[in-house]
């Protein structure tokens, strides 16, 4: 087999950038995007400063999260290894976006260049193609075929090989074929220490990093000099200067994007008890109708969303991998359930909606932890407090409907007995996934956003609604009133979780280093995760 595979030596990169630039007359890419760059992270402080030249980029991982995510096959891996993307199939959804833990795709919706209109060699080479869909590195796709047809080696024959291989002036860059045990790069990764970034997130990528001679598997040990100065460095490992390389907020999933979980997870949670009391006897009309409405309005808004909208329906084109597409493939068996349900005034009918319903929460769920490039949402106790906040969410949203429909009313005392215990389960579920974002690490940023809503989520999310459902108990008069605004608080803190989750806590994984390379004094620099608070 073939895995064609990049390495970038962190001792001879200069940072000059001739690769970027070389990417990007090769591949035609916009100013607004970057497919290889180059970071300047600096670790450290004077006198014991460690500065490394990162060149970063999609890294073709063997079990590469973007093709998982892709609802619509656009993203796909060829038997070598290249992960690459269909133009004519993207949606723009940019899932893979979220997924990537390397920020190495990118999405623009209009035309950007250089000095705002285009010049000639720019008009000329405009690719309306990828506008609104994702893109990314090929590793020079185009030239490696060419070169094989051609009886060419990619990695030593430059017309076969990356531009930015070919640019670089430090022979910092080295492209080949890692399953061949004589290629140039498997005698380098022999013959030198090397790492990947991000390893422990399981992308098996195709990109190393090498960071010194390997004198043996380990790095040799220090001399005294050199490990105090090496102790230095590794204390100094989270007070760097790393303006420009820290995580960055995701740039996709805007306030549409969310407004589809916080629409969905209410909506899917208020049809399950409007089948409980319709199971009971209560009408189902206005509430599965009220359900429908709120469900389709969060998936209305992703349309709106998306890149490429008229594409939408090829969302459907990946269920057997992709959460995005097994939730509108649930979302469709659950309308078509539900309106013929409410149309027959069928009590098994709605049941199995309010499981659909059910289904489509889940994948909503799923979705997020499929997002291996955001540290906030892959965490697997996520699921679950988003499955609790959509059943609370739902309990809360049915005691606002029964305020306002008599039929519904019966319902509320053991809907708000349901409430009550929700919110704590919600509660409790929040303590496990704050807890699990601790001990995994996560942005910085991401855990001041959630240390700056607990608060506000213990108030308005458990103590509120508890407060107002227990005099609802003992003052009957009032208890519509005041469980509908137990209700309401309810969904009020879950909404606003969801809204902070996806627009305020959404950081990229960033980038990070597992070794600075080896600056004279014999020992490799220290670990550095940039913007990264590891408890
Ligand atoms: Fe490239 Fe990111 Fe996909 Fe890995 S996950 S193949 S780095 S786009
Ligand atoms: Fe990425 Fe979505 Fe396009 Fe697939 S359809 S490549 S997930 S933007």
């Amino acid at each position: 087999m073939t895995r064609w595979t990049m390495l970038a030596d962190l001792e001879r990169c200069v940072g000059c950038q001739t690769c970027t630039a070389a990417c990007r007359h090769a591949n035609a890419t916009s100013p607004a995007v970057q497919w290889r760059k180059v970071l300047d992270i600096e670790a450290g402080a004077f006198p014991q400063v460690n500065r490394t030249f990162v060149p970063v980029g999609c890294q073709h991982c063997a079990d590469p999260p973007c093709m998982h995510v892709c609802p619509s096959t656009a993203t796909r891996q060829r038997p070598d290894g290249i992960v690459t993307i269909d133009y004519e199939l993207c949606i723009g959804c940019a899932y893979c976006d979220v997924a990537c833990p390397y920020q190495a795709r990118f999405l623009i919706h209009e035309p950007h260049f250089a000095y705002g209109p285009a010049m000639q060699n720019e008009a000329a080479r405009f690719d309306d193609h990828r506008i609104g869909v994702a893109q990314k590195c090929t590793f020079c796709v185009d030239r490696i075929d060419y070169g094989i047809e051609h009886g060419l080696t990619p990695g030593r024959d430059p017309l076969a090989t990356p531009a930015c291989v070919n640019a670089c002036i430090a022979d910092a860059l080295v492209f080949g074929d890692v399953d061949d045990p004589y290629s140039n790069v498997s005698k380098l990764l022999r013959e030198q220490r090397h790492f990947r970034m991000h390893a422990e997130v399981g992308t098996d990528p195709s990109f190393y990093y090498l960071y010194g001679k390997a004198d043996g598997a380990d790095d040799p040990a220090p001399t005294p000099a050199a490990a105090s100065a090496a102790a230095f460095l590794q204390a100094q490992a989270g007070k760097v200067r790393t303006r420009g390389v820290e995580p960055w907020h995701q740039q996709h999933w805007n306030w549409k994007a969310a407004g589809n979980f916080l629409c969905g997870g209410a909506g899917a949670g208020l049809f399950a008890f409007v089948a409980f009391a319709a199971a009971g006897g209560a009408p189902a009309l206005e509430g599965g109708l009220m359900a429908l409405a709120v469900v389709a309005f969060g998936l209305f808004l992703l349309i709106f969303k998306i890149g490429r909208p008229l594409r939408f329906i090829y969302v459907l084109r990946q269920p057997q991998r992709s959460w995005m597409s097994r939730e509108a493939w649930i979302a469709g068996a659950f309308f078509v359930t539900a309106l013929a349900a409410l149309w027959f005034d069928s009590r098994i009918d709605l049941i199995i909606a309010a499981l659909l319903g059910l289904g489509f929460m889940l994948c909503q769920a799923m979705m997020f932890y499929a997002s291996k490039g955001i540290p906030a949402w892959r965490q697997q106790t996520l699921v679950t407090l988003l499955l609790a906040t959509g059943f609370a969410e739902g309990s809360g949203l049915f005691l606002i409907v029964a305020a306002f429909v008599p039929g519904l009313q019966a319902f509320a005392l053991p809907v708000a007995a349901a409430l009550v215990m929700l919110v704590a389960a919600r509660h409790l579920a929040w303590r496990f996934y704050i807890g699990e974002l601790e001990r995994e690490g996560a942005p910085t940023q991401t855990h001041a956003e959630f240390r700056a809503f607990a608060p506000w989520f213990l108030i308005l999310g458990l103590a509120v609604p508890l407060w107002l459902v227990a005099p609802g108990l003992v003052l009957p008069p009032f208890a519509p009133v005041l469980f509908a605004l137990a209700g309401a608080t309810t969904l009020a803190a879950g909404w606003a979780f969801k809204l902070i989750l996806v627009t305020r806590a959404g950081f990229n994984q960033g980038f990070a280093l597992s070794h600075t390379p080896v600056r004279g004094f014999g020992a490799a620099g220290p670990a550095v995760k940039p913007g990264w608070t590891l408890h």
